[in-house]
């Protein structure tokens, strides 16, 4: 199948207004043919502190509506990406390259499901009740909005990451400024249009343009009260130190490197297929992609060469082909960056390259799907986030050697642990120092529950109720009973 855009958006969206970006054009390629699919101009420092202008003067209608007003224009908007999911998906495939079914089947129904998810949790909010801690004086908990949010996303899952950000921010009130990464802008730039039907102006805007530019200068504008971030570990430094002139409140969930833990007593069927899907999935560009296996020394053997085989066979090519498992890399500077690791992982004489380890040959930006065996701890590719489509697996021989050996890492966003014996899984899991851990299983989230990380993975949950905590200040009121 040929990938349609359909009536692509390349304007920025600022106080209900489309309009296009005053400063240079951002090239958006299709990654996997590496052609030209649009320009997208950055938005200027002027347009950039328009729209947190409006988005600041939104803000006091806009959180002194109903939280069941704020609902249901959020159940609309999930509304319009269910009756839009063929092209939403078509478009997020065609701007990053992911396997078109994937994204239809897995991603569009799971965003539509994050925009009823938060319109019905912002109505079940609660703060203590009202009670006595000074005789005669009555104190109340109220939770309320902080203002502006400036939001950042990146390019592995532009639509999901935008409807992470918008729902929590603005079902509690705040107004929002949204950037986009500037790789894939599409699909959030095509959301604008569904919200200018739906939200009065000012309360979502959406600016493009890279980070250390538009990125930048909209998080220092003095408006904003919050900045919540995805992206990569340096970005969240960053995204720190100009929080820190302003005081504001920052949300940073950042990268990522998922140790696998595999048990002699592990299904080996369900854990062969569980790496296959959920290490390559999108490519293995995923915060939480399963690409650190420690498997103990009775499995170590037969896994490997299971997974070999299973790997060699995951089906790449053009995301609209029906059948194709794995699309290409984001961009050619990271599947450069991608190959770079392999070539210096190769350098280790002690790791054998068991499957793919190289760039596939084919037009676009695709790396072959690869393992690495007989992976040390030191080993750059099992401590550094490769960000593609790469497996390393390390030997272990104990239980608590592996709990070592999992937790020695800068990174604390997601886990797995595998095992027939779910009370050893559950004592390694608490043992874990990581946002996640999934017991036979990887990857899977929940609008319901918490998503984050510890360490360089950052701080601050998406998803959940968690989520409108983060995006609310909690407040003391008290009421002195009586004043004579
Ligand atoms: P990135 O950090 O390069 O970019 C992310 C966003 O930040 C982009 O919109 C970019 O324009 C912006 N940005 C960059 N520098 C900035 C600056 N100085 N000021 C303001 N904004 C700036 O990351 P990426 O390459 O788009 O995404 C990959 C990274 O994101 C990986 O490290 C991955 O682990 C991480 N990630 C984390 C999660 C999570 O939930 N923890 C989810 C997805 C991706």
């Amino acid at each position: 199948m040929t990938l349609h855009g359909g009536h692509m958006r390349t304007e920025l969206f600022i106080d209900g207004q489309f309009l296009q970006g005053e400063e240079s054009a951002e090239r958006i390629l299709n990654p996997s043919t590496g052609e030209l699919i649009c320009e997208v101009r950055e938005a200027s420092p002027t347009q950039i502190s328009r729209a947190v202008d409006a988005a600041h003067r939104a803000w006091p209608a806009w959180a002194s509506t109903s939280a069941k007003d704020r609902a249901a224009m959020l159940l609309k908007v999930a509304d319009h990406i269910e009756q839009n999911a063929a092209g939403l998906a078509q478009l997020e495939a065609l701007n990053c390259g992911k396997p078109y079914q994937a994204a239809l089947a897995d991603e569009m129904p799971a965003i539509a499901d994050v925009f009823r998810f938060f319109a019905g949790a912002v109505r079940c909010m609660t703060a203590p009740v009202a009670t006595e801690y000074l005789p005669g004086h009555t104190s109340m908990i109220r939770r309320d909005s902080l203002g502006v949010v400036a939001s950042i996303s990146p390019w592995n899952y532009p639509l999901m990451m935008a409807a992470w950000k918008i729902c929590p921010a603005v079902a509690t009130g705040n107004t929002i400024v949204l950037k986009p990464s500037e790789q894939t802008p599409l699909t959030t730039l095509k959301l604008a249009e569904f919200i200018a039907s739906i939200f009065p102006p000012g309360v979502i805007n959406i600016v493009c343009g890279r980070g250390e530019s538009a990125g930048a200068t909209l998080i220092a504008q003095p408006q904003v009260r919050m900045i919540s971030v995805t992206g990569d570990v340096s970005t969240g430094q960053k995204v720190m130190e100009a929080a820190v002139r302003g005081i504001k409140r920052t949300h940073l969930e950042l990268g990522g490197k998922a140790p696998v833990i595999v048990f002699d007593d592990a299904d080996i069927g369900e854990v062969v297929a569980g790496i296959r899907t959920f290490g390559y999935y999108n490519a293995g560009q995923d915060c939480t992609a399963a690409c650190r296996v420690y498997a103990q020394k009775g499995i170590y053997d037969k896994l490997v060469a299971d997974l070999a085989a299973a790997v060699s066979t995951i089906r790449i090519g053009e995301p609209g082909d029906v059948g194709v498992e794995m699309g290409p890399c984001i961009s050619e500077r990271q599947r450069s960056r991608v190959a770079a690791f392999v070539e210096r992982a190769r350098e280790e004489k002690h790791i054998k390259v068991v499957a793919g380890g190289k760039i596939a040959d084919r037009r676009g930006f695709f790396y072959q799907p690869t393992l690495l065996a007989n992976c040390k701890q030191s080993d750059e590719i099992v401590r550094k986030e490769v960000f593609g489509p790469v497996v390393s697996v390390t030997p272990f021989s104990d239980l608590d050697e592996v709990i070592g050996l999992a937790n020695d890492s800068d990174y604390g966003l997601a886990s797995s642990v595998w095992s027939s014996d779910v009370g050893k899984a559950m004592r390694v899991a608490a043992a874990l120092h990581y946002g996640t851990t999934w017991i036979n299983t990887h990857f899977m989230l929940v609008a319901e529950m918490p998503h984050g990380g510890m360490k360089k993975s950052g701080y601050g949950k998406d998803q959940s109720m968690f989520a409108l905590e983060e995006y609310t200040c909690a407040r003391h009121v008290m009421v002195k009973l009586q004043t004579k």
